[in-house]
């Protein structure tokens, strides 16, 4: 996957477009990551015991990462990212500015 965990993105499109923020968790299977504080979805937690009251819960979705874009920490501007690779490693490259990320 092209986006990783730590990596600050941008949602590109959706109801969340425009926002930023620093990827929690990724889900690889599904191309999809978890985003801090972004497609937060309000969920309502049942009384699991008789006398206690049912909780709204705020969690956050997943995004496809089609809907992302890496924002590079070197230039500070969202980039698609490319592959260079040095004998057996591969490193993500910023197409912007050429930087390692
Ligand atoms: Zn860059």
């Amino acid at each position: 996957m092209k986006i990783r965990k730590g990596d600050q993105v941008l949602i590109i499109k959706g109801k969340d477009r425009g926002k930023k923020g620093k990827v929690l968790r990724g889900f690889p299977k599904e191309d999809r990551v978890l985003i801090e504080g972004v497609n937060i979805k309000k969920t309502h937690k049942r009384p699991k015991k008789e006398g206690e009251k049912g909780q709204v819960v705020e969690v956050a979705g997943p995004i496809p990462i089609s809907k992302l874009k890496l924002i590079c920490p070197k230039c500070g501007k969202p980039t698609r990212v490319g592959y260079k690779s040095r004998g057996k490693e591969k490193s993500r490259v910023c197409k912007k500015c050429g930087g390692e990320i």
